[in-house]
């Protein structure tokens, strides 16, 4: 703390990302990222990159991009809006969209970005609680509000939320809803072919997980024309260029092969059903999961202690000290081999 912080610096409380450790010592299931190189169209692309060009700004509008975006999404391109990481993406929308003066509604248990984002900017937010099996129920999401963000599938829990209940939180809120689909391709179903119809619905996605892309930084926002172009007002009074000419050359080039894409996503479900499994067969809880991790607690053994454990096993996992959710270990899927390992470890820390 110094005598020259503003008065809003002083009461942030920043959001803390997963270890990112610099060496390769350690199996890495704590950060959901993929286990998979990114396509090796994006290699090839990445490397023949005119490197001359990299004198110039990039196209502060990222056309190409976010028409590709528009061409895969069934959209137009003034309906897609892209940043520097979904992240980037979410931070503009609170900004653009959620009104101070009303609270703002999302989960009790969700990605613990979202209540920092509205310190941020100073908005009221109330958490909602999850049910006792850890799901969303819309119904409680219909109290005055001045914005609803849902995660789906939510974060940390791996849950699914169905399209009927996302069309069902649309026809009853008065206030933007924005449904952040970090891991949607894991399983769930996206809430896109929504958009023409509803003009409150903000679907954000990410190049971050499914498309093995978190290096890069490249998420976006797909909705009505009218709120892409608030994000472009707030997005040109923060910073006119906020994807660079390399994070764009290899999106697009992930966006041209979609057969890796497919298969790297059915190689995650596949060992995402095989990890679940090996886990119930030592006496995990495990939740229904439709992203590329698993939310899993042990009747017997403190989360702290098997994060600790595994940790000195060298295999990193993801342990929160919030209340309701401090016996669960998130585990992000890794390749069969580091499962494989994790199951090994874990089977040593239980006996
Ligand atoms: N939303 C959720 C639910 C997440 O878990 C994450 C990853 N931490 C993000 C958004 C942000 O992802 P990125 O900024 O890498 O696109």
């Amino acid at each position: 703390m110094s005598k020259y912080w503003s008065d809003i610096v002083k009461r942030l409380d920043p959001y803390v990302p997963g270890e990112q450790p610099q060496d390769q010592k350690y199996i890495k299931l704590n950060t959901n990222e993929n286990p998979y190189s990114p396509s090796p169209a994006v290699a090839s692309a990445i490397h023949s990159y005119p490197i001359d060009n990299l004198r110039r700004y990039p196209d502060p509008e990222s056309s190409e991009l976010r028409q590709a975006l528009a061409n895969y999404t069934g959209l137009e391109a003034e309906q897609v809006f892209v940043g520097n990481g979904s992240d980037e993406v979410l931070a503009h929308s609170f900004m653009a969209f959620f009104q101070g003066q009303d609270t703002i509604l999302f989960a009790d248990i969700s990605y613990s970005f979202y209540p920092v984002y509205c310190s941020l900017y100073q908005l009221g937010y109330t958490p909602v609680p999850l049910d006792s099996q850890f799901c969303i129920d819309v119904a409680d999401y219909r109290g005055a509000n001045g914005g609803i963000i849902i995660a789906n599938p939510n974060a940390p829990t791996g849950i699914a939320l169905p399209l009927a209940a996302i069309k069902d939180l649309l026809e009853h809120s008065k206030s933007l809803v924005i449904v952040d689909e970090a891991y949607i391709d894991f399983g769930a179903e996206s809430a896109i072919s929504l958009i023409t119809q509803y003009p409150n619905l903000l679907v954000i996605q990410t190049f971050s997980k499914s498309r093995s892309l978190a290096g890069i930084r490249l998420g976006y926002a797909l909705g009505q024309a009218a709120l892409i172009e608030a994000l472009n007002r707030v997005k040109n009074s923060f910073n006119s260029y906020p994807l660079d000419r390399l994070a764009s050359t290899a999106a697009l080039a992930s966006l041209q092969d979609d057969d890796y894409f497919q298969l790297c996503r059915k190689r995650i479900i596949d060992t995402r059903e095989r990890l679940n499994k090996n886990l119930l067969e030592l006496d995990f809880e495990v939740l229904p999961s439709s992203s590329n991790f698993l939310f899993a607690q042990h009747a017997l053994h403190p989360a702290a202690d098997l994060y600790a454990g595994l940790k000195k096993a060298g295999i990193l996992v993801r342990h929160f000290n919030a209340s309701r959710v401090k016996n669960f270990l998130r585990i992000s899927i890794g390749t069969d081999a580091e499962c494989a390992a994790l199951i090994t470890a874990l089977k040593v820390l239980l006996k």
